[in-house]
């Protein structure tokens, strides 16, 4: 179920990659967007989609590396919430759906595209709490440039071994599995089978409740995952995998810590994932208890960069610091750390654990988990070091079109979600004025929307709330508009004179300055303001550089 209210699905609500870079940036070169029905089905609460909430999925498939096949079931459970005969169950071509049963029956179904339309026999009665089964196969669409496209990479390891896996953020988890194909409901538990060929071994969600052995050269891996999980980290990864593991000592007891890597691996794993514990203590100091206790956590080496999979975070940044080596800041902070172990799993707090409830609010995911980037530095480095990182994120900033994306038709805002989305945190945290304050919002937002999925305005509203600031305009600011505002201000007579410009209509945000040396907080808007100085033969005015704002001297001189 996972959701905060059902609210949210009647008012017709209205990634993503997990990374920065150049696939946002393809799609944000275009004109505008246009939308086809196909997206609608797929992006928004259509009525067959409303009526029924979901409570549990038991995914079981055989995955057939010869032939790059999957065949397979998935059981869907749900509660009834108002009576209805026809269910919405997506799935992508070239797969295909074979037969939905209930209860016995066979049902017919018709397919639109990537949306089966399945009519019910039985009465759904509100309250109910019924399921059916999806039987498909086919070949699923294989990724080119996983994470960025999506699909399934089917590759070898060094050794010859297979090495396959899921990767399917922004194209859908539809990609390879039936399922409700939307983010704004999630089943409270998952079990995952999958059969593999009995050399290797499937690693996915949740802890591993069993291995089966059949009789023809094949296992099936049942993983159980005992708390809500978004479709898109629903993954399975099947190669010649090595396990080691440990636990952490943390703020919910103990967390197990485990990590499947390629044997050829090992050694190199044993010494790069030392920086879990650590990370752990960063994170648990600002986001609150690690969301999946109970799931464990879990680190699986794949053959593309990796991906935010909960309770089970992909990585395949060749066991490097930096993004596959790279500082993406520029300060030189970010080679202090794995970039995948830390930003995909700052993802279990803000996108497994907080889930935005429709794509277009996915800065909810990578702005909070860009930022977590710099917080990661902050615990361990100090806060100098973490506004150095923040603020070498601006060069990757494009300010091509908004963060927020369109609602109801599966189109996410703005690469800038990662860089800018990042940069508006930390802006934030200035006016907080208070780390504590800030530290104890942070918190308070994984622990008040706990395995709930929300909206960007539930989040503005929650933090507004927290700070006793209304800060509406600042998120109008940066998410809905492409400006970067600007402190317009000159000296006259004594006075400094100070506005917003290049600012939406009644931007009010505060910013901290310096003048002549002095700080002070300044409480501009969209008009005039005058403010009596201190005499002085000039003036100089300072921005404090951790707002992401421009500042221009009218006069360009300091009388
Ligand atoms: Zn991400």
């Amino acid at each position: 179920m996972k959701l905060k209210t059902f609210r949210l699905i009647f008012v017709g609500i209205n990634l993503l990659f997990c990374f920065t870079l150049s696939n946002l940036y393809a799609q944000d070169s275009g004109d505008e967007p246009s939308f086809s029905r196909q997206d609608s089905l797929r992006g928004s609460i259509t009525p067959e989609r409303a009526w029924w909430d979901l409570t549990y999925y038991h995914l079981d498939v055989a995955v057939d590396i010869a032939d790059s096949a999957l065949s397979g079931s998935n059981t869907i459970r749900y509660r009834v919430l108002e009576p209805h005969s026809v269910m919405q169950i997506d799935l992508q071509q070239p797969l295909d759906i074979s037969s939905i049963t209930q209860n016995g029956k066979s049902l017919t179904f018709r397919r639109e595209g990537s949306a089966f339309f399945v009519t019910l026999k039985d009465a759904q009665e509100r309250g109910d709490l019924n399921e059916l089964t999806v039987r498909y196969s086919g070949h699923p669409t294989v990724a080119v440039r996983p994470p960025w496209d999506g699909g399934i990479t089917w590759q070898t390891d060094s050794n010859g071994n297979p090495f396959v896996a899921t990767a399917n953020q922004g194209i859908g988890s539809s990609v390879w599995w039936p399922n409700k194909d939307h983010p704004y409901d999630e089943p409270d538990s998952m079990l995952i089978s999958v059969t593999v060929p009995d050399s290797l071994m499937d690693v996915s969600n949740g802890r591993l409740r069993g291995v089966e052995e059949h009789d023809n050269g094949t296992k099936t891996w049942h993983w159980f995952v005992s708390n809500p999980i978004n479709n898109y980290g629903v993954n399975i990864n099947i190669g010649d995998y090595v396990h080691f593991g440990e636990e952490y000592d943390g703020e919910k007891g103990t967390l197990t810590l485990d990590y499947y890597v390629l044997r050829e691996n090992e050694e190199l794993a044993r010494e790069q994932f030392k920086q879990v514990k650590p990370m752990m203590d960063a994170f648990e100091y600002w986001f609150g208890p690690y969301p999946f206790y109970e799931d464990g956590y879990k680190l699986v080496e794949v053959p593309y960069l990796g991906m935010e999979h909960q309770s089970s975070v992909t990585y395949g940044n060749q066991y490097q610091n930096g993004y596959l080596g790279r500082d993406l800041s520029g300060s030189g902070w970010g080679l202090k750390f794995d970039f995948i172990i830390i930003h995909e799993t700052g993802h279990e707090w803000f996108a497994n654990n907080l889930t935005n409830s429709d794509v277009a609010d996915m800065w909810l995911h990578e702005g909070f988990t860009n930022y977590s980037e710099s917080l990661y530095l902050d615990y361990h480095y100090g806060e100098q070091a973490a506004n150095e990182y923040v603020r070498g994120l601006r060069l990757g900033i494009q300010n091509n079109r908004p963060i927020v994306g369109e609602y109801g038709v599966n189109y996410r805002g703005s690469g800038d979600m990662y860089n800018k989305g990042g940069n508006l945190l930390h802006t934030i945290r200035q006016i907080a004025e208070s780390d504590s304050l800030w530290r104890q919002t942070l918190r308070g937002l994984n622990r008040d929307f706990y395995h709930e999925t929300v909206s960007t305005a539930e989040v503005e509203a929650y933090i507004s709330e927290k700070l006793g600031q209304d800060l509406g305009r600042v998120f109008d600011q940066y998410l809905r508009d492409t400006r970067i505002p600007t402190l317009e201000y000159a000296f006259r007579e004594g006075r400094l004179q100070y506005s917003w410009g290049n600012a939406v209509e009644g931007f009010d945000m505060p910013v901290d300055v310096t003048i002549n040396g002095k700080p002070m907080r300044l409480h501009p808007d969209t008009g005039w303001k005058s403010k009596e100085l201190d005499p002085a033969d000039s003036y100089e005015l300072i921005v404090d550089p951790d707002y992401y704002v421009g500042s221009f001297n009218l006069l360009g001189e300091s009388k």
